[in-house]
Parts: structure tokens; sequence; C-alpha cells
């Protein structure tokens, strides 16, 4: 491993990746992301800078964890300057591929590094060893750990291509600006549901980051990753954990088939519990299609915030849903300010 690192920066050294931009005939400088997380934030923080070119890999709605690099995706890889990807073993399929990359010295930058470096990443409970055991990959759900992976991203390649170095962290500061403002609104309206009422009851455990940023507690089917199915002694645990802490909703996350939460759903509501679904479905792991409200970072975020809010109101909880910021883009449109209950 120790050799692998040694031989990696050699590498970089030799190819010239710190100080310059790598230049393989057509000038430009290959970042491949591959979430939709990784490829909205190389993007934004690279506007207006030359000579970058970015490709996702992921597509709206796809589950990370269980997504396989295609034969097209590996070419991209191999073609790329920098691989930028989650951690944490979000890309659960991708293992062979980055040792691959790493091999020939590709630049890998993983977005949850800074973070667990800063100290914030949290363990899955395991409720069976009861433990906390490995780390949760889901640490983008908390508005102020993509801060501190915007800025370190933002360094990195400020580094890479030192003469538009002032566009990037300009952008990154601005981007910071906005990540504020979206946190504040969606602290205000979490936290307006009473604290005994703050359950997000879901599938898969995304959502631990998303409840601590805002003091909520979480209750996942399935556990932190998709790769295992759940069982039935799975939803039974859930479905007394809804009743006994009389949870209103339960939510389906559009990354993850919805067949688990209605079976949680109709095992409660067959024990008379008056639950129901989420307005809409959240999202988990993915974002949702580009030129959407969701397709960005930010309206990811504050999508899955009214759906929370607009839920418990639906559920008959007394919820305040603060004004959007002005300043804060992309603003959401009618449909989602609007609900039918
Ligand atoms: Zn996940």
């Amino acid at each position: 491993m120790k050799i692998n690192r040694i031989l990696l920066l050699l590498a970089l050294v030799l190819s010239g990746v710190f100080g310059v931009a790598a230049d393989d005939g057509d000038g430009d400088f290959k970042i491949v992301a591959t979430t939709t997380q990784a490829f909205d934030l190389a993007t934004i923080l690279t506007d207006g800078a030359d000579g970058f070119a970015i490709t996702g890999l992921m597509g709206a709605g796809v589950d990370p964890h269980l997504y396989q690099p295609t034969e097209s995706d590996v070419q991209a890889m191999n073609e790329a300057d920098m691989l930028i990807y989650s951690g944490l073993n979000l890309e659960g399929q991708f293992d062979t591929v980055f040792e691959a990359l790493r091999e020939q010295g590709t630049l890998i930058y993983a977005l949850s590094r800074p973070v667990k470096s800063a100290g914030f990443i949290i363990g899955a409970f395991e409720p069976e060893a009861e433990v906390m055991g490995a780390d949760d990959p889901h640490f983008w759900f908390d508005p102020r750990n993509w801060e501190i992976t915007t800025l370190d991203l933002a360094e990195t390649l400020a580094e890479i291509d030192e003469a538009q170095a002032e566009i990037i962290l300009e952008n990154a500061a601005a981007y910071v600006e906005q990540l504020r403002l979206l946190y504040d609104w969606a602290d205000e309206g979490m936290r307006s549901v009473p604290g005994n009422q703050r359950y997000l009851v879901t599938s898969h455990d995304a959502f631990q980051y998303f409840g601590a940023a805002f003091g909520w507690r979480m209750a996942a089917i399935q556990g932190i990753s998709t790769e295992e199915e759940a069982g039935v002694g799975d939803i039974q645990d859930t479905v007394r954990f809804v009743l006994n802490n009389d949870i209103p909703v339960l939510f389906v996350e559009s990354s993850v088939p919805p067949n688990v939460v209605n079976a949680a759903l109709e095992a409660v509501t067959s024990a008379g519990a008056a639950a129901r679904l989420g307005v809409r479905e959240l999202y988990s792991d993915a974002m949702g299609e580009p030129d959407t409200f969701g397709g960005t970072y930010i309206g990811m975020i504050a999508e899955n915030v009214y759906i929370v809010l607009q839920s418990y109101q639906c559920a008959g909880v007394d919820v305040v849903i603060p004004e959007w910021p002005e300043d804060l883009l992309p603003a959401p449109d009618e449909s989602i300010l609007e609900v039918e209950c």
C-alpha cells in the first residue's frame, strides 16, 4: 500500500499533474465523476474556467451501491486525468477499477476524505452487534459536510490549474454562501416539527447525516447499503418501531424500489395506525434529472426538506415551511411548492 502511494505520487510528479493541467492532445484536463453529486460539484467549481472536460458516469435515480461500471465508463476512466468519487465504499462495485487506475497513476479524489479528516463521518449502527460499524457513506446529506468538501476540492483543482485558481476559488466561496443559506432555511423548517415526532422512516439508511444536521432520528429497514435485501425480521422491527413511536409517515426513496416500504406501511395500517407514504419519493443516493430543481445538489436537499415537511403537514402535524431565500438558486418551482395530500 505504502509503496503504491509513493509510486502514485512519483507518477503524479512526473506527469506534471501538480501545477499544470495534463495535456494529452486536445488540451482538456479530463475529469470523470462517479455520482450525480460529484458531477454537480465539479461542474460548479470549474464554471468559467477553461480546459476542464467533466464526464458523469451515473444518471438520475441510479443506486451507486449497486451500479456496475459499464465498458464505456471504464474507458472514460482510463482516459481521465482525474477521477472524482464519493468514497467510503459508496461505489461498492468500483474497487477493481479504482485499483487499476491507481496503478496507472490517475489522480483519484474522494469527496468524503476531507470530511473524514475533519472528524465528521458517522459510523453506521449495526443493530445485531449493537455497535457502530463501518463508516456511513452518505456524508453529503449534511450541507455543512458538503461545504468542507467544496473547499477541499476547490483547493485541489486550483493546485492542478494555477492559472485559473482564482476563478475556481471564487466559485467555491460563492457556493459556500449558497450552502449556508440552504442549511439555515432547511434547519428552520425541519426543527419546526415537534421534537418527539422527528423520525424519518425510509427503506435504506441514507439519511443519518440529513437527520443529524437538523435534529431528526432515523429508522431504516435495510441498513446503510442496498446490497443486502431486507428480511421479514427487518420489516417487523420497523413496523414495531413505527407503531411504538406513533410515526405518521414512511418514505420511499428515488433510487431504491418501493416494495419494502410498502410492505411495512401495509403492516402498520393493518395494525390500525394512521400512517401514510410521503407525498413524493425522497432523493437518497442520486439527484433528479438534469435541468430540474432536484437535479442540483441544492435542489435535491431542499426538495427532500419540502417532501418531509409537506408529508408531515398532510399527516396533520403542525409544521412551518419557511419562505425560500431570495438569493438561493435554483428556486423551487410551483410543482414542488404545491402538494395534494
Ligand atoms: Zn445509500
